[in-house]
């Protein structure tokens, strides 16, 4: 004998009801009972009709209008029409029945417990009618039961308890009479003694099957529902999860007690005490092997098996000097919410006693406020403990498994992810059975919580980081480029998986919550909607993803403005705009220090040197104790190249177009000529050094006539240069005459920065620079004679995008 259950998806319509209809003819056993529950929906509708009833809205007839066609068509297209007639009069006088008992709750304007569980149960009557009557014809020996009969509660209405000896009895008696091969009868419903009907508690189908499982001592208890099996957490929320293929029954219920929908918290224990298997298996999928749940069963000492989630929690305290050393405290606080029929899913007691606090329902917190406060007037009127206070918009979060208790540092590993990921505890709870580590967090921060802990747990430490990226012109549109041709080698050797969910440019922007599409992502992004920054922030913000990195690859002043925010909402920021960094001294360890208190590294490697690890290299110097004498560079990649190129046989303004066309200037090209770009970069190699430093602290001798100064565009910039042609020509003469070459240095010691041109003699470390190169020798401690020198190509967007990729790296390795 076996038990099948067939879950409210399972048989949400007649398509679905004939893969059921496979799935038990093909069930190799002498006799098998088919639980089922109401169509996938329904009881959701009644309840509703019967709420809308009692508020006497007119409201109800569309929804029971909604409830009568589902069935009414069902039944039409699953029995033959010659034998229709039959089935649809008894369906149709079912729901006239139904209907009349919610003309009844309308009329009166009020519902009671006892009509609305007598409501309820027409969803699994008429269900488990039908398809038993589906069956018959399709020629399965099968006949109908009406679960009422069988099983009996007492008569506490919406979750009754269950009579196990009469129960038990029943089914013995019923067994011995009926030779039916299948039995189709519904989950979810009973009657009590006194032959109302009551119900089981919602999801309370998968109980009924258990009940009958261990009345009949079936072998099996088979649980058909619409996923593969109870997996390592609810594959809904985190893509990644996996069915867990054999776990023991602990595991499964205290999984399920925590939030695991996939089966009703109350059915284990049944079929535990009778030692029967249970399977979860996907109705959609037979084929897939689901979840196997028995006596013990730990593969391999797996220490976290799964992680669920229970939302709509509230919090209820208990606080005040009257409670240290007063026994009994405790005990009150329970019974009152007991007898309220107030379950509690958490608890904890501080241990100095002078408060408990425990996790509820949030639909019970008010009832529960109210008891509690009565319970103890006496005491708060004293002012021994104050009033309870209450907390909404809460949940919990669980880490389940058996093998838990022998290993330690599971609740660091778990605390560490959700600290890094800023998923702010407000209770932690350890199961006296060492089983779980729970932990209630707000409501918001489910998704993030329970895919950073899947990451640590279960995935092989891959990792996932979710970018939004700002600026997709030159450097940016590389970047992409680069991350889609290295995606499969970062997953496959670096473990990390990298996903642009949001991108921008200065006209649209586009989110893809699954990630964009790299190899067109210029089609989604000219589809996209109308760029705004601040939304965008909003987005990224809303999204609410687990290691989230904002990258920005423009120039904008108005977006570095953004990154305190987005280091505030724990959001890394990866950039090769100078403008932050080179701002005032105040804001950037404002940036330093958000990235500190919210564990969101702020990384800017490209703003020195494009892709060369000049300021990793200084960061690790620093780490480890060294200290800087003097810095000695050649950091701009556009200087050097117009110098290396400029000669008495081309003229200044070409050597300058050049530079600007080919990607080695910034867009304003007289940022790079006045020096401008280069100060920004030796203030910040001063100040990542130690020092704080200003912009205005640093001297800069321009080489640049006034006039072109003085421009406020580019082409009244680029026609000064040929104006004074001359003048660029004897620079060079003087420095070519000296043997030297004409390079842009800039140079930081005893505290002070300067940049300037300088002529070069053969011989210097800077003589030699070719192209767009830099180069920066470090005078350490350490190193001080003969300088670390840092030298190669130092501006482009091809290596600046690489250097960009090379912080995400540095990110998902942190
Ligand atoms: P049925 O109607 O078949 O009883 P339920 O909706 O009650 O189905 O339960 C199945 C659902 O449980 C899944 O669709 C899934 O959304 C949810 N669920 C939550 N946690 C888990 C988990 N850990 N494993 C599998 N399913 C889960
Ligand atoms: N139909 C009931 C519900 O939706 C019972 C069940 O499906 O398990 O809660
Ligand atoms: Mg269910």
């Amino acid at each position: 004998m076996k038990v099948l259950k067939f879950g409210g998806t399972s048989v949400a319509n007649a398509s679905n009801i004939s893969l059921v209809k496979n799935i038990v003819a093909n069930t190799n056993t002498n006799k098998t009972i088919v639980v089922v529950s109401a169509f996938g929906g329904v009881t959701d509708l009644l309840l509703n009709a019967a709420h809308l009833a009692s508020k006497q809205s007119e409201g109800y007839k569309s929804i029971l209008k909604e409830i009568e066609d589902r069935h009414l068509e069902t039944a039409k297209e699953l029995i033959h029409v010659n034998a229709q007639s039959k089935v649809l009069s008894k369906v149709k006088s079912e729901l006239n029945t139904l209907e009349t008992l919610l003309e009844g709750a309308f009329l009166i304007g009020e519902i009671t417990p006892r009509l609305s569980d007598k409501i309820v149960s027409y969803g699994e009557l008429l269900s488990s009618y039908i398809i038993s009557e589906y069956f018959a014809q399709e020629g399965l020996k099968a006949g109908y039961l009406d679960s009422r009969e069988l099983i009996k509660t007492n008569d506490v209405n919406g979750k009754a308890t269950v009579n196990f000896d009469l129960t038990n009895a029943n089914c013995a008696n019923f067994l011995d009479k009926d030779e039916h091969q299948v039995i189709v009868m519904g989950g979810f419903i009973a009657s009590s003694e006194s032959g109302n009907s009551t119900t089981l508690g919602r999801g309370g189908s998968d109980y009924t099957a258990a009940i009958i499982a261990a009345a009949i001592n079936a072998e099996f208890l088979e649980i058909w529902t619409d996923v593969s099996g109870m997996y390592t957490a609810n594959p809904k929320l985190v893509k990644q999860a996996k069915a867990i293929p054999h776990i023991s029954y602990e595991e499964a219920m205290e999984l399920s007690h925590f939030g695991a929908k996939v089966l009703y918290p109350p059915t284990i224990q049944p079929v535990l005490a009778k030692g029967i298997s249970i399977v979860i298996k996907n109705t959609f999928e037979p084929e897939n092997a689901g979840t196997l749940i028995t006596k013990n069963k730990n593969e391999k000492g797996k220490t976290v098996r799964g992680i669920s989630h229970v939302e709509n929690i509230a919090l209820l305290s208990l606080e005040g000097p009257g409670m240290v050393g007063i026994p009994g405290t405790s005990k009150r606080f329970f019974e009152v919410l007991s007898q309220s029929e107030i379950s509690v899913v958490l608890i904890t007691q501080a241990s100095s006693e002078h408060s408990i606090c425990v996790g509820i329902s949030a639909d019970d917190i008010d009832k529960a406020t109210e008891v509690v406060n009565a319970a103890f007037e006496y005491e708060i009127e004293r002012g021994k403990i104050k009033p309870v206070i209450a907390e909404k918009e809460l949940a919990i979060i669980a880490l389940v498994g058996d093998n838990m208790k022998s290993h330690q540092g599971l609740s660091g590993k778990m605390f560490s992810t959700l600290g890094k990921n800023n998923v702010n505890l407000r209770v932690i709870a350890q199961g006296a059975s060492e089983r779980n580590i729970s932990a209630v967090i707000k409501k918001e921060d489910v998704k993030k919580a329970l895919n950073a802990l899947h990451e640590e747990f279960f995935e092989e430490n891959i990792k996932q980081l979710n970018l939004f990226v700002m600026g997709v012109g030159n450097v940016g549109s590389k970047f992409l480029n680069q991350v889609y041709q290295q995606k499969k080698f970062l997953k496959e050797n670096l473990k990390l998986n990298i996903r642009v969910i949001g991108m921008s440019n200065s006209r649209t922007m586009v989110f893809e919550e699954n990630g964009i599409s790299l190899k067109n992502w210029e089609e989604a992004l000219a589809g996209g909607q109308k760029a705004d920054k601040v939304e965008f922030m909003k987005m990224v913000n809303e999204l609410n993803y687990r290691n989230s990195i904002f990258v920005d690859n423009t120039a904008s002043e108005e977006v570095s403005k953004t990154y305190n925010t987005y280091l505030g909402n724990s959001i890394s920021v990866v950039t090769c705009n100078k403008i932050a960094c080179s701002s005032a001294y105040e804001n950037y360890q404002e940036l330093k220090s958000l990235a500190r208190t919210y564990n969101a590294p702020f990384l800017f490697e490209t703003n020195v040197g494009a892709g060369l690890p000049i300021i990793d290299t200084l960061k690790h110097l620093i780490a480890s104790g060294d200290k800087i004498l003097k810095i000695q560079a050649v950091l701009s990649g556009s200087l050097n190249f117009v110098f290396n190129n400029f000669n008495d046989k081309t003229t200044f303004h070409d050597v300058v177009k050049q530079a600007q066309q080919e990607g080695y200037t910034e867009p304003d090209p007289k940022i790079d000529l006045s020096g401008v770009d280069v100060m920004r970069k030796i203030l910040i190699l001063a100040r990542e050094s130690g020092n704080q430093l200003e912009i205005t602290d640093i001297a800069n001798k321009p080489f640049l006539p006034q006039e072109s100064l003085d421009t406020d565009n580019n082409e009244d910039f680029f026609a000064t240069l040929i104006k004074n042609e001359d003048d660029f020509q004897a620079m060079y003469k003087e420095a070519n005459d000296a043997n030297s070459k004409l390079k842009y240095v800039a140079q930081f010691e005893d505290g002070k920065a300067s940049v300037g041109l300088q002529a070069i003699p053969k011989g210097h470390d800077f003589y030699n620079l070719e192209g767009s190169d830099n180069i920066v020798l470090f005078y350490t401690e350490r190193y001080p004679n003969q300088p670390m020198i840092i030298k190669g190509a130092g501006a482009g967007a091809d290596v600046t995008a690489s250097g960009i990729f090379a912080d995400i790296i540095r990110i998902g390795n942190f």
